[in-house]
């Protein structure tokens, strides 16, 4: 058999290895022997050997799942308006970049399209800010309980 697991005496976990090779250097930059080592699996096949290193390591890890490929999540438009205020160090900047953001998004926001992006800012009342923004004519109101900014 071409191919071996070996479970790492360091860190515990699961590494596959060449059989004909005499060592082999771990992730966690410890160099093992493999003539010392127990070969828990043996195959010929690349992807076999690939699949019971993953199932290893799952197991070691106590059965959870494997980190599936990374993909881009799809951001949520309101905590990313929320980030991009935190840039701004003046509240009424950053009341104004956020009024300004949900207009965009859109068309016209209601106290609750504030609270969403407030929620994910962690602070703030929607309505204390929607009163703030009308006191200081960065937003007027278009309709029942609607805003837009200026
Ligand atoms: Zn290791």
């Amino acid at each position: 058999m071409k191919y071996g697991v070996i479970v790492c005496p360091r860190c515990g976990m699961a590494k596959g290895v060449e059989t004909n090779k005499k060592t082999t250097t771990c992730q966690c930059g410890r160099e093992i022997k493999l003539r010392r080592m127990k070969l828990r699996f043996q195959t010929d096949s690349p992807m076999e050997l690939a699949g019971s290193v993953a199932r290893a390591n799952a197991a070691i890890r106590g059965g959870e799942q494997l980190p599936s490929e990374k993909r881009p999540r799809k951001r949520e438009p309101y905590s990313v308006i929320a980030e991009r205020s935190q840039h701004s160090k003046d509240p009424v900047d950053r009341m104004q970049l956020i009024a300004q953001a949900l207009t965009d998004l859109k068309g016209e926001f209601t106290e609750e399209d504030l609270g969403k992006v407030l929620h994910a800012v962690g602070k703030g009342s929607p309505k204390d800010m929607i009163a703030k923004l009308q006191q200081l004519n960065l937003i007027y109101e278009t309709g029942e309980g609607k805003f837009r900014s200026v």
